[in-house]
């Protein structure tokens, strides 16, 4: 028995998805976006305004306490959730780019020479390139892309082998956000941990989806993002080697990152404070402990199970679909997928389909170097999440089904 057994009852926990999208009932496919929130993470963000507001680490008066209980609470519900190793290794960001951004400036970068490497794959994310890209070009470093095949799965020997006395760091992300690949990860950290090379994982797309265990992954850096684990947004995670932060030097300067500040020198705070400066998204990450008390309650296996049963349907339904290309058809995947389809254009395929009720992504979804590898210049991405139904993958066929009329 698991509680998603009751589907209807768990719908009824997101208040979003019983609204209508002019007149029809929202399908909400874009979950590869942002995640809905359930009512018990609106609850706890509106708790803390009403109930609990102060700032953190502070006060010593009695809602001090409490907003800094509340916000380190959620510090260790996110560090059991993810398997880290201690909650110091745990650093509260505003996402997934903040932290890639914070890893770069803070670890790399300050040790990073002309002609060193940095090693990311071809499906990665804006936000697992540009921030190297902007470092690189700094300091004469350059961004190595590491292939992937036409079925968008990583050619892992094709990593393997670009990895070399030069490459300073290896950045992969868990699961593709435009393909649904599930990346195999460990493979990737382990031919480096071998070469004496850092690793990141970007586990934005994972952490939703599956168990995460970030200590038996071993990566250096694993990163993820709130708002798509069903918390608010502006909340994400760095999750380091305590070795690693210790080492590095803050990556801003503000209140509480701090120990003793004075005009001869300033010395900082333990990590994870040290790369938290000034006051926090208190309430966001108060809702993010809230959502992870959720996910624990309903049960990250029960979810993946569920997810695994929506991707076949899914996959079925689109193979059957005449003039619709599938963008990646890796074996091992989650519930996204990419589209184009004959003679229609991305974006006019996800605007009618709003007609319908029916929300999707459509564009390059922040991987242009993706995109250019498979020829396309956009697709439309429909990415599903365990409060889906198999009712609404009929009512996404219908509708596209419709679309396509009335762009024929
Ligand atoms: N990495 C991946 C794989 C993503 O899917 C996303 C968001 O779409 C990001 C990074 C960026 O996340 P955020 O915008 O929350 O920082």
């Amino acid at each position: 028995m698991s509680q998603l057994d009751d589907i209807a009852a768990i719908r009824a926990e997101f208040p979003q998805l019983a609204r209508l999208i002019h007149g029809k009932p929202l399908v909400y496919f874009d979950n590869a976006n942002t995640a809905q929130k359930p009512r018990a993470v609106i609850d706890a963000v509106s708790s803390y305004y009403t109930e609990h507001n102060a700032n953190v680490a502070r006060a010593v008066h009695t809602l001090g306490e409490e907003a800094t209980t509340l916000y380190e609470a959620a510090r260790d519900k996110l560090a059991r959730f993810v398997g880290a190793r201690s909650r110091e290794e745990v650093v509260f960001t505003r996402g997934t780019t903040e932290s890639i951004n914070l890893v770069a400036y803070s670890f790399l970068r300050p040790t990073l020479k002309p002609g060193d490497e940095i090693l990311v794959s071809r499906m990665e994310h804006h936000a697992n390139i540009v921030p190297w890209q902007l470092i690189a070009a700094e300091t004469g470093a350059k961004v190595v892309p590491a292939p992937i095949t036409e079925t968008g799965e990583l050619d892992v020997d094709g990593m393997i082998a670009l990895m070399n006395e030069r490459t300073r760091l290896v950045g992969l992300t868990h699961v593709s956000n435009a393909l649904g690949t599930i990346n195999p990860v460990e493979r990737i950290i382990a031919a480096a941990k071998a070469r004496g090379v850092p690793s990141l994982i970007d586990g934005s797309q994972a952490a939703p989806h599956f168990r995460v265990d970030v200590a038996a992954l071993d990566c250096d850096f694993y990163v993820l993002t709130g708002h798509k684990l069903f918390g608010p947004t502006g909340t994400g995670a760095l999750i380091a080697k305590r070795a690693h932060l210790d080492a590095m030097p803050p990556f801003m300067g503000g209140g509480e990152m701090i120990r003793k500040v004075s005009f001869d020198g300033t010395t900082f705070n333990d990590p994870p404070h040290k790369f938290e400066p000034g006051t926090p998204n208190i309430a966001g990450f108060i809702g993010l402990g809230a959502a992870i008390d959720w996910l624990n309650a309903v049960g990250m296996d029960a979810i993946a199970a569920r997810e695994t049963m929506l991707r076949d349907r899914m996959l079925d339904a689109l193979r059957g679909v005449d003039g619709l290309r599938l963008i990646g058809a890796a074996r091992e995947r989650a519930a996204v997928f990419s589209f184009v389809v004959e003679g229609a254009h991305a974006h006019d395929i996800a605007t009618l389909l709003d007609h319908e009720g029916v929300a999707v992504r459509s564009g390059h979804h922040c991987t242009h170097p993706t995109m250019q590898f498979f020829g396309v210049p956009a697709t439309v991405r429909a990415s599903l999440s365990f409060y889906n139904t198999e009712d609404e993958i009929a009512a996404f066929l219908t509708a596209l089904a419709k679309v396509r009329r009335m762009l024929a």
